[in-house]
């Protein structure tokens, strides 16, 4: 037995710790989740399991193509973007980041929060001073002091991810199963440590490591959709939050005029602050 299958089968344990009647599996047509839709319908067969997915009125048409293909529920936020945006702000540097700068931004003053706002060393265990991973960046900093941020928000997720879910949640009674890996960022890797959520919600790719997954799409010939060909995560069309590597410059050539008319003038002044160059030619 290889790797893969060695790891797929380790998988189906792990579902026996679950009764899929009481989860759902929140589906966001990304890689993970749908390695897990994929696993749950094609491989292990698993019955009982409803497939959730959202429509943000932010996602890649051919990822909401998708969405509304493979799932069995659609859910719709009840704030649309430019709602969002007028209310709370737009998300800028990282989810992280931008929870200390909304919450600074709307008068908490609280110690922990001033010394993430400005970098406050600490003692380590080996007794040298670090600085914290959850310190703000430099240019957040320098922008936020000097009163020249525009509102900065995390809430975006939250209205258009994380409310319809929870509102789901509530009516159903049913937890979710997350593909969520903690190979994708540090906050990760501190949040999924095991399988469950302090909450019990199902986080079974929490170990599986980028070479393992391509490997398994690979030897399973699972399907990708086309923007991989192009940026390495997809989240919602042009988000900041997909920065890294220039994928946002990337993904906004890949958007028809009317699409990138929309995401640009949502996300104007984070893009400014950014550098992110809206019509710049990215390989
Ligand atoms: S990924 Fe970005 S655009 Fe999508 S809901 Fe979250 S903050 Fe908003």
């Amino acid at each position: 037995m290889d790797n893969v299958d060695f790891y797929l089968n380790d998988l189906k344990t792990k579902f026996n710790k679950i009764n899929p009647t009481e989860y759902y599996l929140s589906y966001s047509g990304g890689k993970d989740s749908h390695l897990l839709y994929w696993f749950i319908k094609e491989y292990a067969k698993i019955d009982g399991i409803k497939i959730v997915g959202m429509n943000t009125y932010m996602e890649h048409p051919e990822i909401l193509k998708r969405i509304y293909k493979n799932c069995d529920i659609v859910l719709l936020p009840s704030l649309k973007p430019f709602e969002i945006k007028e209310m709370y702000g737009i998300p800028c540097f990282s989810k992280n980041q931008d929870d200390f700068i909304d919450r600074y931004q709307r008068g908490c003053r609280r110690d922990y929060l001033l010394d993430r706002i400005y970098g406050k060393k600490f003692i380590g265990k080996d007794g040298k001073e670090h600085f914290s991973a959850y310190n703000l960046s430099k240019k957040a900093r320098e922008l936020l002091s000097s009163g020249n941020l525009h509102k900065v928000s995390p809430k975006c997720c939250k209205y258009l991810k994380k409310e319809p879910a929870a509102r789901f949640e509530k009516e159903t009674g049913l937890k979710a199963i997350l593909g969520v890996r903690n190979a994708e960022g540090i906050i990760r890797q501190s949040k999924y440590t095991s399988c469950f959520t302090k909450t019990m919600n199902f986080t079974p790719l929490w170990d599986l490591d980028d070479e393992l997954e391509k490997q398994i799409y690979k030897k399973y010939n699972i399907e990708i959709p086309q923007i991989y060909n192009y940026v390495c995560r997809t989240g919602c069309m042009g988000c900041p939050y997909g920065s890294y590597k220039h994928d946002t410059e990337k993904e906004l050539q890949l958007l028809s005029e009317s699409q990138k008319k929309f995401v640009c003038e949502y996300f104007k002044e984070s893009y400014e602050v950014l550098g992110i160059n809206t019509n710049k030619k990215v390989a």
